[in-house]
């Protein structure tokens, strides 16, 4: 079926396809759904430019294993150069997240917050790796959640072991690119700050996300005291969004964690730990207040984009742009720096 949009597309039925599923993960659609999209783009993308023309104007692309009627009303309009209806509804939708931060955004060279199917997220690893590149990024951290987060899939000792093989032979299959997908974890603070990880396996990862994920209603003193033992671990690189807020979204909002802001933004200029800049719209977390407050009291900070999906990954607008609102110069943001530099900071021991 073809579109009524009279607007031009020059990108491809491919990218269509793919920027539709990109759209629809940062919309946080049904992840079976987004698939179709992803698949689509899958199957078309072997066959020879002038196959796809030929099925579409012949309207035989539906004969294909895994092309609908939907995703060939895309592929149709694409490669008459037309912008599918659906690309254009989901652009007016979802398209440029916020004004302001562009700048900020320019220097980003990666992202150290990610998750994949592996623990709660709802795609694969490699998925999250080619579209970090599609963005721009020289490295994305991958740091799916550890063994005690039961309800996101924690990854146990042996499964972040197989982990980190597969992300090995994913870097090498990239070795011609400027990309590296670096090893991570987002680490739980338990009740008495440790984290939960063992250390051995701590010790065999580029960079760690330390961040309560349980008790959030804990009284203040042992909050901060739980916080602080997690910052002052020698393994923990980045505080993860810090009071734990919800401030919209389908899960219901919650108010921030009761802590010494204070104590625990001083602990982490002290253990050099980058105060999380978490882009996630449902959770803008540092509240302003707090951000200001880390900012004065001289704290490095990641923007980070916490993606569960691809589509999510530029969530990192927001964080941008709050950044730059609060006057936050970049070069305090450990994400600008070139990957040595991140490396090199994230790894004094090694
Ligand atoms: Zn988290
Ligand atoms: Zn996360």
């Amino acid at each position: 079926m073809a579109g009524l949009s009279e607007e031009t597309y020059d990108g491809g039925p491919v990218a269509a396809l793919r920027r539709i599923a990109f759209l629809m993960e940062r919309g946080r659609e049904e992840t079976r759904r987004i698939q179709a999209f992803r698949n689509a783009a899958a199957v078309i993308l072997p066959l020879p430019a002038d196959e796809v023309v030929a099925r579409a104007e012949a309207g035989t692309l539906t004969q294909l294993s895994g092309i609908g009627p939907s995703t060939a009303g895309v592929i149709t309009d694409a490669v008459h150069g037309r912008l599918p209806d659906r690309l254009a509804k989901l652009e007016a939708a979802f398209g440029p997240l916020v004004q302001g931060g562009d700048e900020v955004r320019a220097r980003l060279r990666g992202d150290l917050h990610s998750h994949s199917d592996w623990s709660d997220g709802g795609s694969p690893i490699e998925e999250m790796a080619f579209t970090a590149i599609e963005l721009g990024h020289d490295y994305l951290v991958l740091t799916d959640h550890s063994p005690r987060l039961t309800v996101a899939n924690g990854l146990s000792v042996a499964r972040l072991q197989r982990q980190l093989g597969v992300v090995d032979a994913i870097n090498e299959h990239l070795s011609e690119s400027q990309f590296t997908l670096l090893k991570g974890i987002e680490v739980d603070i338990l009740d008495d700050g440790s984290l939960d990880q063992t250390d051995e396996m701590l010790a065999q990862l580029d960079l760690r996300v330390a961040s309560v994920h349980s008790k959030l209603r804990m009284d203040a003193a042992p909050m901060t005291k739980r916080m602080i033992g997690a910052i002052a671990n020698p393994r923990t690189n980045v505080l993860g969004h810090c009071t734990g807020r919800m401030v919209m979204g389908n899960r219901g909002t919650r108010p921030s964690s009761d802590f010494d802001a204070k104590a625990v933004f001083e602990a982490c200029v002290e253990h050099d730990v980058a105060v999380e800049i978490n882009s996630r719209p449902e959770r803008r977390d540092p509240p302003t207040k707090l951000l200001e407050l880390a900012r004065d009291m001289g704290c490095l900070f990641s923007i980070d984009s916490d993606a569960h999906a691809p589509g999510q990954l530029d969530f990192q607008q927001y964080g941008c742009e709050r950044a730059h609102a609060a006057g936050i110069d970049a070069d305090r943001i450990v994400n600008t720096w070139p990957r040595e530099r991140l490396l090199e900071w994230a790894n004094p021991q090694r």
